[in-house]
C-alpha cells in the first residue's frame, strides 16, 4: 500500500567552483536532510498513523488488569524504556516487502464482507492470519524475546485490521489510489483514515481520548470479525465521498465511527493480552 514517488534532483549542474555553497549544492543537502527524515519518520499512510496506534495501545493499556499489566511490563522490560504505547508503531517500522500483506487485506467490492481466509488471506499472509499467528505465540511457552515480538506485532495489527481500509478493496488498494481534497489539500482516502481525521480532530488528542473513554467499545470479536466490519464500514453509502471533497460534512459524519474502530481496536486488544497472560500462568500449587 505504499507508494513511493522519489524524485531525484538534476545532477549535471556539478559545481567547480570553491567557496560559496552553489544553489545546487544547498539542493542537495537539504534533498539528503529531506530523506534522512523520511528513514526516521515512516509514512503515516501506510497503517494508521502513529497517533492512531498509540490511542488504541493507550486505551488498551487502561482496561488491562494489575495482575496482565505486571506480566506484560516484564516483558517490555526485555527493551529498556518499552511500553505498549511505545511499541505500537514497530510493525511499521520494519516493515519490509515479506511482512507488508500482514498489515491488510482485501474482500471484493460489492460481495458481502464474509471472510473466507482460503480467499482472502492465502497462507495466512494477511493482517486477520497475522494476528492469529501472532496471538498463538504470545500465548505460547515461547522465549520471551519471541513473546515479547509477537508482542508488538499484536499491538499494532489489531489496530491495523479495525481501520476500516485495511479491510477494503485491492481495486483501489484500501483507498490508497482515490484521490481526495481534505483540509486543504490533496491526499487519499486511505491516508484521510490512517492519520488526517485523527490529526485534525476538533479538540486535538485530549478531545479524542476523551471521546474515547466515553465510546460504546465492543470487546467480543476475533480478527475475523473486526476485518468484516471493517469491509461493511468501507462498502457503507457515502464512505468514499461524493466529489471527492472531504469537508465537515464528512468529518461530522464518520467521526462517531472513526472513534468506535479506535476504541474497539484497544478494548480488543486489552482482550487479546488478558488471554495471553491468563494462558502463562501455571496451575497454583496444591496445598
Ligand atoms: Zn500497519
Amino acid at each position: 500500500m505504499i507508494d513511493c514517488n522519489n524524485e531525484r534532483a538534476g545532477s549535471s549542474a556539478v559545481a567547480h567552483s570553491i567557496g560559496l555553497p552553489t544553489l545546487a549544492m544547498v539542493w542537495r543537502l537539504l534533498l539528503a536532510l529531506a530523506m534522512v527524515g523520511l528513514l526516521i519518520h515512516p509514512r503515516a499512510a501506510q497503517a494508521w498513523g502513529a497517533q492512531g496506534h498509540q490511542l488504541v495501545a493507550e486505551y488498551a493499556e487502561s482496561r488491562l488488569s494489575a495482575q496482565a499489566r505486571a506480566e506484560i511490563d516484564r516483558l517490555l522490560a526485555l527493551e529498556p524504556g518499552a511500553t505498549l504505547v511505545s511499541i505500537s508503531t514497530w510493525a511499521d517500522e520494519k516493515r519490509s516487502a515479506s511482512t507488508a500483506a500482514w498489515h491488510y487485506l482485501n474482500f471484493p467490492r460489492g460481495a458481502d464482507c464474509s471472510y473466507d481466509a482460503a480467499i482472502h488471506c492465502v497462507d495466512g499472509n494477511c493482517v486477520v492470519g497475522s494476528v492469529e499467528r501472532q496471538s498463538a505465540i504470545l500465548a505460547s511457552n515461547a522465549p520471551d524475546a519471541e513473546r515479547l515480538k509477537a508482542m508488538k506485532y499484536l499491538v499494532h495489527m489489531v489496530a491495523d485490521v479495525h481501520q476500516p481500509l485495511h479491510a477494503g478493496f485491492a481495486d483501489d488498494r484500501g483507498g490508497n489510489k482515490f484521490q481526495i481534497q481534505a483540509y486543504g489539500r490533496g491526499t487519499n482516502l486511505h491516508a484521510l483514515w490512517d492519520s488526517a481525521l485523527i490529526d485534525n480532530w476538533p479538540g486535538g488528542m485530549p478531545a479524542l481520548r476523551m471521546a474515547m473513554a466515553a465510546a460504546d467499545a465492543e470487546r467480543d470479536g476475533d480478527a475475523v470479525v473486526a476485518a468484516q466490519e471493517s469491509c461493511r464500514i468501507v462498502s457503507s453509502v457515502g464512505f468514499y465521498p461524493g466529489g471527492r471533497k472531504v469537508g465537515a460534512d464528512y468529518e461530522q459524519h464518520w467521526s462517531a465511527t472513526l472513534v468506535q474502530r479506535l476504541s474497539t481496536a484497544g478494548a480488543r486488544l486489552a482482550v487479546v493480552l488478558e488471554s495471553a497472560v491468563a494462558a502463562w500462568q501455571t496451575p497454583a500449587p496444591k496445598n
